[in-house]
């Protein structure tokens, strides 16, 4: 690689004069220039590097510029870039095999979108033509992408300006840290947090309800693993009343948790999932909607009134038949359930033992997060002031992490090694020491 310095000050220039970001007031805002990437390492123009304990937006579970990866698009775009989605292409059929391969038995057919938010919208409608009802249920802590009924979906703050579609029907799913409940073990809190899930269902008319729509572990909304009998009572529920029971993988799936799937590690299946992300790790944008035989044969007959031009693009199809190839070839799945019961698991619990602004860690494979709070008695966040300076101090130390709201989210990419582990838990400690 060759650095040139004077690329980040003009990489700002024209981000600045034309680029509007998300999520954002245009402002003042400093984003970090990333030039390049390898495995866990991003780095700018000018050669300052960052071990990226972030994976973008969670999504880089190959890490970056994978090879094989990278190959299998070159060699697709030589081939045919672009092709429409009525037709049949080999490297689609190659790619949607692939992927209900790792999905439960009784799963065959794949809907192409172009990222997680149209994913969820296509699920969503689904299950409104499956059931001929209405309205989906959903948690306040959770995202499902930024469209029509993935935000109103969305339980975050984000769906509030948002709130255009009809339908909607949040519920708090289960949070033992933070429990709604008054809940005093996991099993309580999730005993709890059932019971006010069927209340809501009933309480609105179980006949109006087509979905409930989940992550399996929300992401964003702070890692929060599923206490035991949480999701297959969800799946009870939805049987007992005729509901579609929609798992958003978008995040915790391909491999995040050390699994293929997240509910891999539950005792539930769900009628329809939803995938991006770690399904060709973001190197070209693609999502999709995996179909249960029950509701896919429906449509056999009848019309499913929803498309996208570059549904099934052979870029994105290539991507995804390279990434879950060398995924497979090189154990990158396991490599992650590795990383998290022997190096992350001890030393994120060591660093909280250590550290008492620490109030909670909880996670799995490379899927944890640390819960920061001012006051470890009344668990009051650690305020914005506070991550702000931690997130600075980690940067400066080169290690970019991902921080949400009081926490920092510890999500490296699925290749991570033993040693850029030990690298990442050393600087959050210092950054940690800092605070003190
Ligand atoms: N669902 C979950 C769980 C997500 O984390 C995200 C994005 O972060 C989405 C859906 C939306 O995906 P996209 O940004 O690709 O539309």
């Amino acid at each position: 690689m060759t650095f040139d310095n004077s690329l980040d000050a003009r990489t700002l220039a024209l981000d600045s004069a034309h680029v509007f970001h998300s999520w954002s007031a245009q402002g003042a805002l400093s984003p970090l220039v990333i030039a390049g990437g390898l495995g866990s390492r991003v780095w700018d123009h000018a050669g300052t590097t960052y071990l990226d304990f972030s994976s973008q937006l969670v999504n880089v579970n190959i890490g970056h510029q994978h090879p094989a990866v990278v190959a299998a698009i070159t060699e697709q775009a030589g081939l045919l870039s672009t092709i429409g989605p009525a037709t049949a292409n080999l490297t689609r059929g190659e790619a949607a095999r692939r992927i209900v391969e790792h999905a439960p038995d009784g799963f065959e057919k794949v809907f192409f979108t172009n990222g997680g938010a149209d994913a969820n919208e296509n699920a969503i409608r689904l299950a409104r033509l499956h059931t001929g009802r209405d309205k989906i249920v959903s948690t306040y802590r959770s995202y499902h992408g930024n469209t029509g009924a993935a935000i109103v979906s969305t339980g975050d703050w984000r769906r509030i300006p948002n709130e255009y579609a009809r339908g909607h029907v949040h519920v708090f799913g289960p949070y033992f840290y933070r429990s709604e409940f008054w809940a005093t073990t996991p099993e309580q809190e999730s005993e709890r947090a059932l019971h006010h899930l069927e209340r809501v269902i009933q309480a609105e008319g179980p006949g109006s309800i087509a979905g409930v729509l989940l992550e399996t572990i929300p992401g964003t909304a702070g890692v929060l693993v599923p206490p035991p009998g949480y999701l297959a009572g969800v799946r009870a529920i939805c049987d007992t009343y005729g509901i579609v029971l929609i798992l958003d993988e978008v995040m915790a799936g391909f491999g995040r948790t050390g699994r293929w799937f997240a509910f891999d590690g539950y005792d539930v299946t769900p009628d329809l999932i939803t995938f991006a992300k770690g399904v060709n790790s973001g190197y070209v944008p693609v999502g999709g909607v995996i179909i249960s035989d029950a509701i896919a044969k429906q449509f056999d007959d009848q019309v499913f009134p929803g498309g996208l031009t570059y549904s099934g693009h052979p870029l994105a199809a290539a991507s995804i038949v390279g990434a879950l190839d060398a995924m497979a070839a090189e154990g990158v799945v396991d490599n992650a359930a590795r990383i998290g019961r022997d190096l992350l698991a001890p030393a994120l619990t060591e660093l909280a033992e250590k550290h008492a602004v620490i109030g909670d860690v909880r996670g799995e494979g490379v899927f944890w997060a640390l819960e920061l709070v001012a006051d470890a008695e009344t668990r009051e966040p650690l305020p914005a002031a506070q991550m702000a300076a931690l997130k600075k101090t980690m940067l400066q130390a080169g290690l970019l992490p991902f921080v949400q709201d009081n926490r920092i989210h510890v999500v490296p990419p699925c290749v991570v090694t033993d040693d850029e582990v030990a690298e990442a838990i050393d600087i959050y400690d210092r950054a940690l020491s800092s605070l003190d």
